[in-house]
C-alpha cells in the first residue's frame, strides 16, 4: 500500500493545499494530512478550528485521513508506514526552503521519499499568510478557502 503523508500547518487549509491533495490522489493508496503541532510556533486558529476545516475539506474521501503529530516529520511517517512525503511548491522560495528540507529528511528520515506537486496557475499565489491578513483586515476569504472551510468560519 502507498502511503504519502502531506505535512503542514494548515493554518487555514487553503484551495492551494486542496488543490495537491486533490491531485496527489491517483498516486497514492492513501494520504494522511498531518498537522505539525509546534509548542513554540503561535497560529491564527487553534488546533481543533484548523482539524474541524480538514475533516469539512475533505469529508467524501475515504483515501484521506485527518490526523496530529508532535515527533519529528520523518519519525512520523515512519509510525504510520509512510513510504512517500508530499509537499507542495509554488515558487523559487518554496524551491529553496523545500530543497534543504528534503535533503535533510533523506539523512534522517532514510528510505523516505519526498514527492513534490508544482501548484496549479490559479492557485499559485494562494497561501495560508494571505488569508490570514485578509481575515485580520475584515476581508471575504471565499474565493481562497473550500466553500465548506468558508461556511465553518462564518458559523
Ligand atoms: P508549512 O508550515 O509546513 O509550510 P503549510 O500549511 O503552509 O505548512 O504548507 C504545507 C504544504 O503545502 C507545503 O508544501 C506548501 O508549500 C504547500 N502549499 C501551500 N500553499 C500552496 C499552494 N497555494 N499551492 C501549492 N502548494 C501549497
Amino acid at each position: 500500500m502507498k502511503i504519502a503523508v502531506f505535512p503542514g500547518s494548515f493554518d487555514p487549509i487553503t484551495k492551494g493545499h486542496t488543490d495537491i491533495v486533490e491531485r496527489a490522489l491517483p498516486l497514492f493508496d492513501q494520504i494522511i494530512v498531518a498537522v505539525g503541532i509546534n509548542s513554540t510556533k503561535k497560529y491564527f486558529f487553534s488546533l481543533e478550528q484548523r482539524l474541524a476545516f480538514l475533516e469539512a475539506s475533505f469529508a467524501k474521501e475515504p483515501k484521506i485521513k485527518i490526523d496530529t503529530y508532535e515527533q519529528l516529520t520523518v519519525d512520523y511517517c515512519h509510525s504510520k508506514g509512510a513510504q512517500f512525503m508530499l509537499r507542495g511548491i509554488r515558487n523559487a522560495n518554496d524551491f529553496v526552503y523545500e530543497n534543504t528540507i528534503a535533503q535533510l529528511n533523506r539523512v534522517v528520515g532514510k528510505d523516505l521519499e519526498t514527492v513534490f506537486l508544482i501548484s496549479s496557475a490559479q492557485y499559485n499565489y494562494y497561501s495560508s499568510t494571505i488569508v490570514r491578513e485578509i481575515i485580520k483586515g475584515g476581508g471575504n476569504v471565499s474565493p481562497f478557502v473550500p466553500e465548506a472551510v468558508f461556511e465553518l468560519m462564518n458559523k
